[in-house]
């Protein structure tokens, strides 16, 4: 028996709660992995208020990440014993996932945990800090260099926005936190923001073109607040686009992209190829400072996850939220 927050839809309308399974109830997979840590991102929080269409198949386990060790595999690159991270491919949207302290997955969509990071730190990065070195990645190979001038992060005391303002930090770039909580200036100054910036000053509808500011940029924000960072940015900038907190619309014009040469790179996690994702990982080991990481950590329990994955919708929770589902 093991315990899993469950998703269920059906005529007594949609819910979560805590349930103890039996192992019969595992899905299909060629390893099976005692779960230690997962964690709460954004789409988590989506799929456990049901406040959008993350959960494609009910009953669900939901949970995108987790960490954790090998007890039975028929893998040829996993034996018992093993610590592996997962991170998407669909789990917790329509294969049960990481919020249960047992899961069944293919294989192939597991990595070796990093070396010199614990089951506890990889959750703290999560989906949210592995996507925001995608996005430090995506501006690194557009060939945005610290000389360059500010990057700025949207939607920065998120969890995304957490991770990449210190891994920006950490590598040298100058970093603007844009945030719609003032009070959370320190924790952003701690984590590396040079300068923080009230996300009023991008949400409103903007100008085409706007005074060239940002030699890059991490937006997870999307709408309005994209439309206006992209109109912001200088002559053959990058944004990297990866999120929607306040919108999954677009109202932009051509005019930063055919006038200032402007580079709008899309960022994915969840199907990213076993490549970007080990790339991904190694240089999270060499340029997440891990005492940044902590600062950015709440730890929470199982019968936790369903308040905060609430709050977290809401834009009340800050950095990255843990979840041990052995407490
Ligand atoms: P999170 O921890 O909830 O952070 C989102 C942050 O966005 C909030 O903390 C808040 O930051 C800001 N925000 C919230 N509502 C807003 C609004 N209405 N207008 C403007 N800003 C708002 O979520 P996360 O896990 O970091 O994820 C961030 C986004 O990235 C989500 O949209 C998520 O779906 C997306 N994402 C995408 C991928 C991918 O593969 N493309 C992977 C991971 C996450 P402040 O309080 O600082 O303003």
């Amino acid at each position: 028996m093991y315990k899993a927050i469950v998703i269920h839809k059906d005529e007594a309308g949609y819910r979560a709660g805590l349930e103890t399974l039996d192992e019969s109830a595992l899905p299909e997979g060629d390893v099976t992995v005692k779960v230690d840590y997962s964690c709460l991102n954004y789409k988590d929080g989506l799929a456990i208020t049901g406040k959008g269409p993350v959960v494609r198949r009910f009953p669900m386990v939901p949970g995108i990440d987790l960490a954790g060790s090998v007890v039975a595999s028929e893998h040829p690159d996993f034996a018992v014993g093993d610590a592996v991270v997962l991170n998407g491919w669909g789990v917790g949207e329509v294969h049960p996932g990481g919020l249960a302290q047992l899961a069944r997955l293919k294989g192939d969509w597991l990595i070796p945990l990093p070396a010199g990071i614990t089951p506890r730190q990889a959750m703290a990065v999560g989906t949210a800090g592995y996507t925001a070195m995608l996005c430090v990645l995506g501006l690194e190979k557009a060939g945005v260099t610290p000389d360059q001038g500010e990057i700025v992060v949207t939607g920065a005391a998120g969890g995304v926005g957490s991770v990449a303002v210190a891994v920006l930090a950490k590598l040298g770039y100058t970093v603007v936190a844009s945030t719609g909580r003032a009070e959370e200036a320190d924790y952003l100054k701690g984590l590396g923001a040079a300068e923080i910036i009230d996300r009023k000053t991008l949400s409103e509808p903007g100008k085409p073109l706007a005074r060239e500011r940002w030699a890059g940029a991490v937006d997870t924000v999307g709408g309005h607040t994209l439309a206006n960072v992209c109109a912001s940015t200088k002559y053959l900038g990058t944004v990297t686009a990866c999120g929607l907190a306040g919108g999954a619309d677009l109202p932009a014009t051509v005019m930063p992209f055919i006038l200032r040469g402007v580079t709008l790179k899309g960022i994915d996690s969840v199907m990213a190829p076993r490549a970007a994702r080990l790339e991904a990982w190694t240089r999270l080991g060499r340029d997440l400072d891990m005492a940044k990481l902590e600062m950015m950590v709440t730890e929470i329990g199982l019968e936790d996850a369903i308040d905060t994955a609430g709050r977290l919708i809401e834009g009340k929770v800050r950095g990255r939220t843990v979840v041990n589902v052995n407490p």
